[in-house]
């Protein structure tokens, strides 16, 4: 057992199973235990990789369609840059090198990052030195100006909901003890669920998962971007109406069972991305790997292939494969680009 699991079992057996989201953000966020707490998981020491990491070229064309999208918007001064869960900071660090030549945008920019990982704050500090961010602590804090923003695999890691329908009705499912050992069941059944598409479609004994802080957090920047003007860049792994179980841990690389390591594996869901476009006043929605193509990757992959030889030449090549193709992360990963209404349309989509 982990010293989480021991504290989760204590907390069960005084006050009762608890939800999905209760158990999953203790397991990320625990003060002393938490996933994201105690570590940096991201490379090959970690236990996952993510598309910053695996290539400089993803947050280099993602910072190239916020500059271009804040042209299209008249370059407003000043506005605010945004990352919600910079992780180790490559993204913006990527993205500030790629647009150091559009004219005015560093000037007009203030670098505002949102991390709950007070040890992953401070890697950030240290890829970004030269750039002088700052941190807030709530989505609620961002600045009232006009709003650039990119969020990679942050959605997914917040804390879901599950609700199994059945003869009863719907019911939640909780972790609770057996044999003292954590174990999933079932709540009484409900009066309602939440009013979301996956909801009012669901079919006959489906489980079917609810993500409110993903809900609130697109909320807070839509209103932003509806009042101020900008533009969010959501990316991330799921599709359009949320589709049976995707809780998933990771430990080392490998699959694990999202019960037996609480605080030691990183444990994400499929992000489901109809009810978050729902909130925006205009969205454009496609695959990584379409978004990536429009933005010019293969022009950028073949311009830093020029320089590259042998092995890291194979590698480039392969990180250029990872990040577009279908089978790898093109399809699964999903772009979400908010903005208001009447505006130009996000770069990187038709
Ligand atoms: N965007 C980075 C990291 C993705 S991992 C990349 O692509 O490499 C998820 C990130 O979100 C981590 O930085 C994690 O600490 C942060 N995070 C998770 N839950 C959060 C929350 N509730 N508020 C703010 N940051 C959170």
């Amino acid at each position: 057992m982990t010293p989480l699991a021991r504290l989760l079992a204590q907390r069960i057996r005084e006050t009762g199973p608890i939800t999905v989201a209760d158990y999953m953000a203790e397991c990320l966020l625990h003060p002393v235990h938490g996933y994201y707490t105690t570590r940096d998981p991201f490379g090959a020491a970690g236990d996952f990789t993510t598309a910053p990491e695996i290539s400089q070229m993803f947050g280099e064309l993602l910072g190239l369609a916020l500059a271009q999208a804040w042209l299209d918007r008249g370059s407003p001064a000043p506005f605010t840059l945004a990352e919600l869960g910079p992780g180790r900071g490559t993204l913006m660090a990527d993205l500030l090198r790629a647009t150091k030549g559009v004219p005015g945008f560093h000037a007009a920019a203030r670098i505002t990052l949102v991390e709950a990982s007070p040890r992953l704050r401070e890697v950030q500090a240290a890829t970004l030195s030269a750039y002088a961010p700052r941190w807030v602590e709530r989505l609620e804090d961002l600045p009232e100006a006009p709003l650039f923003l990119v969020a990679n695999e942050f959605l997914d890691a917040l804390p879901i909901r599950q609700f199994q329908h059945g003869p009863q009705g719907w019911q939640e499912r909780l972790v609770g003890l057996r044999d003292e050992a954590l174990t999933f069941g079932l709540s009484a059944p409900l009066p309602e669920v939440p009013d979301t598409p996956a909801f009012r479609h669901a079919p006959d004994a489906a489980l079917v998962e609810d993500n409110l802080p993903a809900r609130l957090a697109v909320a807070k920047v839509s209103t932003r971007i509806a009042r101020h003007g900008g533009v969010a860049y959501w990316i991330d792994y799921g599709g359009w109406r949320s589709q049976g179980d995707t809780l998933q841990a990771l430990r080392n690389h490998a699959p694990d069972d999202p019960l037996a390591h609480p605080g030691e594996a990183d444990l994400t869901a499929h992000v489901d991305f109809e009810p978050l476009a729902a909130l925006a006043q205009a969205f454009a929605y496609d695959t990584q790997g379409a978004v990536l193509t429009r933005l010019g990757i293969d022009a950028r992959a073949d311009r830093l292939a020029q320089a590259l030889a042998g092995d890291r030449l194979e590698s480039h090549r392969a990180a250029h494969r990872r990040l577009t193709h279908p089978e790898e992360m093109g399809s699964l990963f999903k772009v979400l680009a908010i903005t208001s209404a009447g505006a130009p349309p996000p770069p990187g989509f038709v």
